[in-house]
């Protein structure tokens, strides 16, 4: 059985977090290939590693001086490596990295020495092999993650070995150039990792019991989710509930692996288990709730709109003209809404309407701003009367209008639109319902 243990910069923040993740790791020995973050925040008011190096690297790039904020990345993996009492010193790589940033290497390789260099102790620290993730994690030209060269490369080399670190976050160019993934990145690595060694599970470590119900912003304390599939967690991702890259899922759902968020500041607890497809009931009719605010609604009227053939894709290119996205798509017989990110659309407002004109001659338009949406996610739903009612109901004694209802085909998931002011309101009305009083 492999395990494939991915931490986060929280977890590896200072020689404390790192004393705790040696102990999760000791304490399983499955827990054989392991993909550390950067060092990120020690408190609130710190700043990441990552961070820092890119602050670092726009002053070597505007050709001035920085030595002085480099020295207190320095410092920060110091700190580390004396709090552990390793016997290593990252003095040569220090003066490579300053001979690369003077010859202007680029971001992505500033960025990429966060996780380079962490992965560098915590191989001394663990007594594990080191592999540079340059040598077996690769892009193509065009910047796209190779996923089958690295998989035919990487799974060859760990086939070999007993334990190794894999630093999250980036690998190579083409033409040996480093590359990163978007921020957050590592999860990503751990994922790819995972699936090249054929790991029974994907450990993401990092300062949260798993995903939650709802976001603790919001709902005091909310229950922790303890199974949830893909599916449900791509879902309430999209609406704003992160607590993994987005991208992380594909190479393990692809292999079948499941992910186990844990909390290294909390290693009994469970976490929450992702999963291709369960069973298993989730505790609550939902599995979770998660909204974002800020969407316009263009509702479009027209009489006999169904019997134009090609209505809808004329009405979607006059947004698509403007390269404005489209979030949700409620319809009636002569009517169509359509939501869009707010933000996206204010300064194209004028041209998106007359493109309307002139694509779909509507008798009447509408525009409705500061509009949230909401999504109440769960497996359990189809089969579940009622639940569509439950919410209406919560909402209606909360006071609250709802203005866009629209139920995905694979009854996964209920969206709900409501006013930017109620967002908050409802998400603890549906909260209560379903998980306070259970009704
Ligand atoms: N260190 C990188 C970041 O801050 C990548 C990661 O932590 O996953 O985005």
């Amino acid at each position: 059985m492999v395990k494939v243990v991915k931490f986060g910069g929280s977890s590896l923040a200072s020689a404390e977090q790192f004393a705790k993740v040696g102990d999760i790791i000791r304490a399983d020995k499955n827990r054989r290939f392991v993909i550390p973050s950067a060092p990120g925040k020690r408190n609130s008011k710190d700043t990441k590693v990552t961070d820092m190096l890119y602050a670092c690297y726009a002053l070597a790039e505007a050709d001035e001086d920085f030595r002085v904020p480099l020295m207190k990345i320095k410092d920060r993996y110091d700190s580390i490596i004396n709090g552990l009492k390793l016997n290593l010193s990252l003095e040569d790589e220090f003066k490579v990295i300053t001979e690369n940033f003077k010859a202007k290497a680029g971001a992505d390789y500033a960025a990429s020495r966060g996780e380079y260099l962490n992965g560098i102790i915590m191989a001394n620290y663990l007594g594990y092999e080191f592999i540079d993730a340059a040598e077996v994690i690769f892009f193509e030209e065009e910047g796209a993650f190779d996923a089958e060269k690295t998989h035919k490369v990487l799974s060859k080399r760990l086939e070999k070995m007993e334990n190794a670190v894999v630093p999250g976050f980036y690998g190579s160019n083409p033409d040996g150039s480093i590359r990163t993934f978007s921020r957050g990145g590592s999860d990503i690595t751990g994922s790819i990792v995972a699936k090249a060694c054929n790991a029974s599970m994907y450990e993401n470590w990092t300062d949260v019991s798993g995903c939650l119900v709802a976001d603790p912003r919001i709902i005091k304390n909310p229950k922790p989710i303890k199974i949830i599939t893909y599916r449900e967690l791509r879902e309430l991702s999209y609406m704003g509930a992160s607590v993994l890259h987005e991208d992380a899922v594909f190479p393990v759902r692809k292999a079948g692996i499941p992910i186990n968020i844990r909390n290294t500041n909390d290693p009994e607890a469970d976490g929450t288990l992702i999963v291709d497809s369960t069973c298993q009931k989730a505790d609550y009719t939902i599995t979770g709730i998660a909204g974002k605010k800020g969407f316009v609604a263009v509702s479009i009227d027209k009489d006999q709109m169904n019997q134009e053939v090609g209505f809808c894709r004329r009405a979607l290119q006059a947004f698509e003209e403007h390269g404005i996205s489209i979030e949700h798509m409620p319809s009636g017989i002569d009517t169509m809404t359509v939501f869009v990110h707010q933000e996206e659309f204010e300064g194209k407002e004028q041209q998106v309407m007359s493109s309307l004109r002139r694509l779909v001659d509507p008798d009447f338009t509408e525009l409705e701003a500061d509009l949230a949406l909401i999504a109440v996610v769960g497996r359990g739903m189809k089969s579940q009367r009622g639940t569509a009612g439950r919410i209406f109901s919560a909402l209606a004694h909360a006071n609250i209008n709802i203005r866009m209802i629209d139920q995905g085909s694979s009854e996964l998931n209920i969206i709900i639109g409501v006013s930017n002011d109620d967002f908050e309101t409802a998400i603890k009305a549906i909260y209560d319902i379903f998980v306070e009083t259970r009704l």
